[in-house]
C-alpha cells in the first residue's frame, strides 16, 4: 500500500483564525464562554473545546444577560448581532474574512438595488447569515434546475455571488447557465470559491489519477469537506468521507492500493496523522506527500481584550 498525503489539505487559515481565537478568549477570560453554533465544522474541534466547559449554542436565548458570545467562522445574520447586542452580551467576532467579505458585497450591492442570486446550500450556517444581511434583495439557488425556474426581468440589475465552500466546478457551470439565461448578470468578486477550497478541490483533481481510493478527512457536516469527496467520485475513483481513523474499515483495501489521503479545512492535522498510522499499522503503507499548491493567505486574530 503507497498514500498520497494531498498538500494543501486541512485547516485552512480562517479556520486557523477562529480556533486560535477561541483558545485566547478561554486564556483571557476563562468560562463560561458560549460560541454561536459549531467554531468550525468538526466534531474533534468541537468536542475539545466542549470538554473544556465551552458551551455552544443555537439561539441566543441560550446565552446569559452580560455573558461573553463567540461567533464562529462562518459568519453570523445580523439579527443575531443585535439581539447579543440587547441582552448586553459581549462578543468576538470570528468570522472568517472571506465570508465577511461576502456579508460586505452583499449590503453593497443591495444598496445599489441590485438583485442578488446566491448560488449555495440552503440551511448551511454561512447562507445563512448571508442571506439574512438584506433578504429581502437575494434569492438562494441550489441546483440548475433552480435557475431554470427564475422568473426575473433579464434587463434588471442582476448579480451572482456564492458560499464559499462549494464545487468549484459545479459552480462554474451554474454561473455559467445563469450568464446565458441572464446575459447583463455581472459576477460579485466573491463568484468564485475561497482559496483553500479550491487548492484543495485541485489537489484532488490533479492526485485522483495516481490513486485506487480517496481517503477525505472531515466531518459530515463540513461542507467544503463533502466537496472533496464529490470530486473524487466525479473522477471516477472511489471516495471515502471518514471523520476519523475509527471510520476506516480494513476491509475496503486488499493492501496493494495507491490512496490518496486529504483533509477538509475543518480537519485537525493529528487526525489525519491518525489515519496515516493506522494504515501503516495493519498495511505497513509507504506514504509520499505531494504538493499541489500553496496556501499564502494570512489573517489577524480579532482583537481579544
Ligand atoms: S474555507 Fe475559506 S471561507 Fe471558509 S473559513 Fe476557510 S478560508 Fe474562510
Amino acid at each position: 500500500m503507497h498514500i498520497f498525503l494531498a498538500n494543501p489539505r486541512g485547516f485552512c487559515i480562517g479556520v486557523n483564525m477562529a480556533i486560535k481565537t477561541l483558545e485566547a478568549a478561554i486564556t483571557r477570560f476563562g468560562l463560561p464562554l458560549y460560541v454561536y453554533h459549531e467554531i468550525v465544522h468538526n466534531r474533534w474541534v468541537v468536542d475539545n473545546f466542549k470538554s473544556r466547559g465551552v458551551k455552544f449554542v443555537s439561539t441566543i436565548d441560550e446565552v446569559p444577560e452580560d455573558a461573553r458570545l463567540m461567533f464562529s467562522a462562518h459568519g453570523v445574520a445580523p439579527d443575531i448581532r443585535i439581539k447579543a447586542s440587547q441582552k448586553n452580551i459581549e462578543t468576538i467576532d470570528a468570522t472568517c474574512p472571506l465570508v465577511a467579505r461576502v456579508h460586505r458585497e452583499v449590503l453593497r450591492y443591495a444598496a445599489n438595488k441590485y438583485t442578488i442570486i446566491l448560488i449555495g446550500h440552503n440551511g448551511h450556517d454561512e447562507v445563512i447569515g448571508t442571506m439574512n444581511e438584506a433578504p429581502e434583495s437575494i434569492i438562494l439557488v441550489e441546483h440548475e434546475s433552480d435557475i431554470h425556474n427564475l422568473c426575473l426581468n433579464p434587463n434588471d440589475k442582476l448579480v451572482v455571488l456564492t458560499q464559499t465552500t462549494l464545487s468549484v466546478t459545479e459552480t462554474q457551470s451554474m454561473i455559467e447557465l445563469l450568464k446565458q439565461k441572464f446575459p447583463n448578470i455581472i459576477s460579485g468578486s466573491n463568484a468564485n470559491i475561497c482559496y483553500a477550497t479550491q487548492h484543495r478541490q485541485e489537489a484532488i483533481a490533479m492526485l485522483a489519477p495516481l490513486v485506487d481510493i480517496i481517503l477525505i478527512v472531515g466531518s459530515g457536516n463540513s461542507s467544503n469537506s463533502k466537496r472533496l469527496a464529490e470530486r473524487g467520485e466525479a473522477l471516477g475513483v472511489r471516495s471515502i468521507l471518514i471523520d476519523g481513523a475509527d471510520n476506516i474499515n480494513v476491509g475496503w483495501f486488499n493492501g496493494n492500493e495507491k490512496i490518496l489521503i486529504s483533509a477538509g479545512a475543518s480537519a485537525p492535522e493529528y487526525v489525519v496523522q491518525d489515519c496515516v498510522k493506522m494504515l501503516q499499522k495493519n498495511f505497513n503503507a509507504t506514504v509520499e506527500e505531494r504538493q499541489t499548491s500553496t496556501d499564502s493567505l494570512s489573517f489577524q486574530l480579532p482583537i481579544v481584550d
